[in-house]
Formats: C-alpha cells, sequence, structure tokens
C-alpha cells in the first residue's frame, strides 16, 4: 500500500466553465490553490478547503487517472484488497465525466471506470490465473435495480456472513478481455438511460454501482482462492432537493437521495476518524441506508474508499460547491479555514 493511503481518501475536482457559462461572462470562483487544496472566492472571502490531493480545471482525465491513486486501488483489488469510489457533487458538477467520460468530447475524455478497466487488464497475469466478473446496479428511491438486465425489477438486499449485503439476483457478468468489460459498461449506462426515461426521471437522481470482482484462483482454475473488489459509485446529485413544484423532484426521491447521502457521509466520517487515532472504527453506521449497506463490503475492514468531490468553478453555484467541500471536510472530519478576509 502506498504511503498516501489512509482507510479513506478525500480527493476534489473543479470542472472548467463550460462553453454556455463563458458565452455568458460566468464568473470562476473556485480554483486550485495547489496539489493539496482549493480555494473558493464568495462573499468577499477567500475560504480554502485542504484535501489529499485537490485537481484544478486545467488537470486533463488522464493526469486524474495517474494522479487519483485509481492505479493503486486496481493493483490493491489484484491482491484481495476491497476499494470503493465515489463521485459526489451537485448535478453538472462533473460526477459522470469524472467516472465515465464524455465521448462525445473525444477519446481524450474517457473517465476512470473505463481507464481502470483496461488497466486492469493490462496488468492481468497471461496464465489465466485471475478472473474478472462485474456487476452493475443503480440505487433509485430506495429501490435496486440491475443495469444489466433490461428487465427493471426492484431486488431485494439479502446478507449473508460470507457475502455481506449484495442485491439478490443481480448479474455478476465474467469478463475475459477488456472488450467484454466494456460491453458491459455501455450495456449498463444505456439502460440507465433508458430505465430513466421509461420512469420520466433524471439518472443524476439514482447512484449507480459497477462493481469489479477480481478473483485469484487456485491451480486447477476451477475455485477462487481470494475475491478483490473495486466498486465506482457515481452517486447522485448532491443538491439541496426542495419539493415537487420547482425541478420535479418527489418528496420521497429527494429523502431518499438525502438519507443516503447523508448516511454514507456519517460512515465515511466515522471511519476517517477511527484512522485519524489509529483505531478500529466502532458502530458505523452502514445499516443507516441502502446505499451504505451494499457499499459496507468495500469500505469496511481493511478496504480503502475514496470520495472525490466533484465541484463547479461558476459564482451562480457557490453555495452547492461550498456545501459539497464541506460534506467532503466532514468526510474526513477535518474543519474548512478562512484564508483571508478581503474587504
Ligand atoms: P454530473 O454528472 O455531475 O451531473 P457531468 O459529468 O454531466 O456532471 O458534467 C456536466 C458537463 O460538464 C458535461 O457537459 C461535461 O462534459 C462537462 N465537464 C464536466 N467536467 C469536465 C472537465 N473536467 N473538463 C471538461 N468538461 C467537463
Amino acid at each position: 500500500m502506498s504511503e498516501a493511503w489512509s482507510h479513506i481518501r478525500v480527493l476534489g475536482r473543479v470542472r472548467p466553465l463550460l462553453q454556455h457559462e463563458l458565452a455568458t461572462n460566468e464568473k470562476a470562483i473556485v480554483s486550485a490553490l495547489a496539489q493539496d487544496s482549493l480555494s473558493v472566492f464568495y462573499n468577499e472571502q477567500m475560504q480554502k478547503y485542504k484535501f489529499h490531493r485537490c485537481f484544478g480545471e486545467s488537470v486533463d482525465q488522464d493526469d486524474l487517472f495517474e494522479q487519483s491513486g485509481v492505479k493503486e486501488m486496481i493493483d490493491m483489488a489484484l491482491t484481495g484488497f476491497r476499494a470503493s469510489c465515489f463521485a459526489y457533487g451537485q448535478t453538472g458538477s462533473g460526477k459522470t465525466y469524472t467516472m465515465f467520460g464524455d465521448e462525445t468530447k473525444g477519446t481524450g475524455k474517457v473517465g476512470l471506470i473505463p481507464r481502470s478497466l483496461r488497466y486492469l487488464f493490462d496488468v492481468l497475469p497471461p496464465d489465466g490465473s485471475v478472473s474478472v466478473r462485474m456487476s452493475f446496479i443503480e440505487l433509485y428511491n430506495e429501490q435496486v435495480f440491475d443495469l444489466l438486465n433490461s428487465n427493471r425489477t426492484n431486488l431485494k438486499i439479502r446478507w449473508t456472513k460470507d457475502e455481506g449485503y449484495f442485491a439478490e439476483n443481480a448479474f455478476v457478468v465474467a469478463c475475459d478481455t477488456v472488450a467484454d468489460a466494456m460491453e458491459v459498461l455501455t450495456e449498463g449506462r444505456h439502460n440507465r438511460q433508458v430505465g430513466s426515461h421509461d420512469l420520466n426521471r433524471d439518472s443524476s437522481r439514482s447512484h449507480a454501482l459497477l462493481s469489479v470482482f477480481v478473483e485469484q484462483l487456485d491451480p486447477t482454475h476451477e475455485c477462487a482462492v481470494s475475491t478483490g473488489r473495486v466498486t465506482f459509485v457515481d452517486l447522485a446529485g448532491s443538491e439541496r432537493l426542495r419539493d415537487t413544484n420547482s425541478d420535479g423532484v418527489t418528496v420521497t426521491e429527494a429523502q431518499s437521495i438525502n438519507k443516503s447521502l447523508f448516511a454514507l457521509g456519517a460512515v465515511i466520517s466515522a471511519l476517517s476518524t477511527a484512522a485519524r487515532k489509529g483505531r478500529a472504527p466502532k458502530n458505523v453506521p452502514y445499516r443507516d441506508s441502502k446505499l451504505t449497506k451494499l457499499l459496507m463490503d468495500c469500505l469496511s475492514g481493511t478496504a480503502i474508499g475514496m470520495l472525490l468531490a466533484c465541484v463547479s468553478p461558476a459564482e451562480r453555484f457557490a453555495e452547492e460547491s461550498t456545501r459539497t467541500l464541506e460534506y467532503a471536510l466532514r468526510a474526513q472530519n477535518i474543519s474548512s479555514k478562512p484564508l483571508q478576509n478581503v474587504d
């Protein structure tokens, strides 16, 4: 494990202003100050947020992948460890771009997940001693759907001693090649789009969980002797959801998103505190939401987690960006510092 790893690693990423924001002379108020800090200049005040690593608007997808530590997570999964990587932030802050990429903008814009899959298949031993399987589920309104099954039935969450919490009957697809893995990714993303269209809601209101299981096989290649896992999570938009009137968000949708994001923050915060004190975590509230139940395996014990806080630099989103950064700080259990007051 590289020295930079603690149990939880919190990263910040600011996207650039978009074309339409530049066209309307939107002001950028969030920027990277240094490799480990971001600043927000708002209401005549400059606030500094310190994380394990920060990425400014000029950091491209390649550099993000190389410097985020995701490669180390894949390496660890190959040795039987479990890991999770979350993208958190308001809708439009760059979560999907960071995790999946934006293929409409060219091959260099590919995100962390497809890059990780490519990397995994590049470093897999060629002797067939490791197998890769993937599942892709969606959590919407406290319901769990299998994104690899076009038949959208609400799956039950079960618990067993060996497997922990899991979505019962979700497909776990064997991937022999990187092309197979990309196909799984494409199919799941397609089903997420279709599903949200059918239900007449925005996919930004669901959490998408893509798990990559890496199994070390015994010499006969019949049984797994250890299973590593990395789960990537594109979280629902964290923006303050008011009610059904303004933006078509139902009260249950809002409550469900708030509950799961709150529970996730509380779990990460409990783990960060324990790691800082060098103690085993106690009373971690994994069971407080379906999201944290499904992620328990990837956050407990020796597992490592990475929270990527995505923010827009635009002044009109200052409050949401601040809320995102405060959430990320709470996850690390560190408070923000006023950098300077500008009167
Ligand atoms: P979210 O998933 O948080 O709703 P998106 O990932 O869809 O947000 O990003 C919103 C828009 O911003 C998209 O058009 C996306 O291509 C663009 N974008 C986000 N992050 C970046 C970035 N780092 N560089 C360039 N464009 C970005």
